[in-house]
């Protein structure tokens, strides 16, 4: 018996995904699974492997955070809107906000509470607390509450690269805490601070579900810096 981490219940724990299998779904031939996506600019990146699991979560928080988070961000993501395989500059798209928010912080929590080394950049530290009841009860929180910003990630043929999953990693922006990883094709942020991030909330996910995805070469993202100032210069 031990503490399950999102309910705080001690249980015989589950052995829980971090990232969800789903995220993985068409990686076919290993060999060919980062075809023209290694290269230069990529330090700091690594690639995250399927099947990582950690016992963190009760029977019932498994359960709730799959029919909650996982399977509507599911429905959402690959069902009813495919992201497309080529973009341009941008993509706008809209989605069911509460649905994207609390999917993506409900990997970011479990990325944070894990001890595998995979995820050690994740320490959401005061956050953890504040995320961890967000999920229990069902809250995407307002605007200025851990926004979202995405990127399409493009591979040197110029199409939206989806077979690229990475581990989280944690940099600073304009001086805010930003978690960043790309599976699904899309290279998320999201920021995890105290204090408003205007930039964040000016070019991320609004609360109306709109969202733009500027897209960006993968051999550009390498720095953060880069991605940020694609999208500025596609916000001015
Ligand atoms: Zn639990």
């Amino acid at each position: 018996m031990s503490q399950c981490a999102l309910c705080k219940i001690d249980s015989n724990l589950c052995d829980s995904h971090i990232v969800p299998e789903f995220v993985f779904k068409g990686l076919y031939d290993e060999n060919h699974r980062f075809m023209g996506v290694t290269g230069t600019g990529n330090k700091g990146w690594k690639y995250l492997q399927k099947g990582i699991r950690e016992k963190l979560l009760c029977q019932n928080c498994e359960q709730f955070i799959n029919e909650k988070y996982e399977i509507p961000f599911q429905n959402e993501w690959l069902n009813k809107q495919t992201f497309p395989d080529k973009v341009s500059e941008s993509y706008f798209a809209k989605y069911d906000y509460a649905v994207l928010k609390l999917f993506h912080l409900s990997v970011l929590f479990r990325a944070s509470v894990s001890t595998l080394p995979t995820f050690r950049q994740v320490s959401l530290g005061k956050h953890q607390e504040i995320i961890r009841q967000l999920l229990l009860s069902r809250d995407p929180g307002k605007l200025d509450q851990y926004p979202i910003v995405a990127f399409a990630v493009l591979n040197n043929i110029k199409e939206v690269e989806k077979r690229l999953i990475t581990m989280p990693l944690a940099t600073k922006v304009d001086g805010h805490t930003v978690y960043a990883q790309v599976f699904c094709g899309v290279m998320w942020w999201i920021s995890v601070s105290s204090h408003t991030n205007r930039f964040f909330q000016e070019a991320g996910l609004r609360e109306s579900g709109a969202i733009t995805f500027i897209s960006i070469p993968w051999s550009e993202i390498g720095v953060m810096q880069e991605a940020k100032n694609a999208l500025n210069r596609s916000h001015h």
